[in-house]
């Protein structure tokens, strides 16, 4: 590693890569800290997140459209937590990068062998994500456990596990801790 590179925090504990991808806005609650601050950081968080195993060059029109992506995941998932309609603008956004980056098999004329068909790595890079949302949006089952982190300063959205107890927290270790800190000065502050 270059000396001075940049240390990321990306938080992958959603349960949901599309849902951590959201969650590069930390404090969505309150401070709304930006984890995806330049293309670079975008690029290390793809292969954090192993969207991609090689890092892939963003430029900065793929950056803002990227983060586009990311905010319509995010308000989708937000309304479908709180039992909201869904914004058809946001719908629209995410099924737009699904198709671009859509996985789209060919048969190579000179090695007879199977290749895909999108050429472009960015593209199918926020096709998976999307692609991700959309199976996570589109199962009634996924929609009735996505939850809101109970740290209201954090605000994530999170998917609470299949019939195991219900989470409360994005992250026990994060906000968990964070919570139970708070409530403890809570408390002593009081007596
Ligand atoms: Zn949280």
């Amino acid at each position: 590693m270059p000396k001075n590179a940049p240390t990321y925090d990306f938080p992958l504990h959603h349960g949901r890569l599309s849902l951590s991808f959201a969650g590069t806005i930390g404090d969505r609650g309150s401070l709304q800290t930006e984890r995806l601050a330049s293309p670079e950081a975008l690029a290390a968080w793809l292969k954090a997140a192993e969207v991609t195993s090689a890092p892939l060059a963003i430029t900065p029109r793929v950056y803002r459209r990227a983060l586009q992506l990311r905010e319509a995941i995010a308000r989708a998932a937000t309304r479908a937590a709180a039992g909201k309609k869904l914004d058809a603008t946001d719908i629209t956004q995410i099924n737009g990068f699904a198709k671009a980056g859509a996985s789209r098999i060919a048969l190579d004329p000179k090695t007879l062998t199977i290749v895909d068909a999108v050429r472009d790595p960015v593209a199918a890079a926020f096709g998976r994500i999307a692609r991700d949302a959309i199976e996570l949006l589109g199962s009634s089952d996924e929609r009735s456990r996505l939850r809101t982190c109970g740290l209201t300063t954090c605000g994530s959205i999170f998917l609470t596990p299949a019939g195991r107890r219900e989470r409360r927290w994005c992250s026990m270790a994060r906000c968990g801790n964070r919570a139970k800190v708070s409530a403890f000065r809570d408390r002593t502050q009081r007596a």
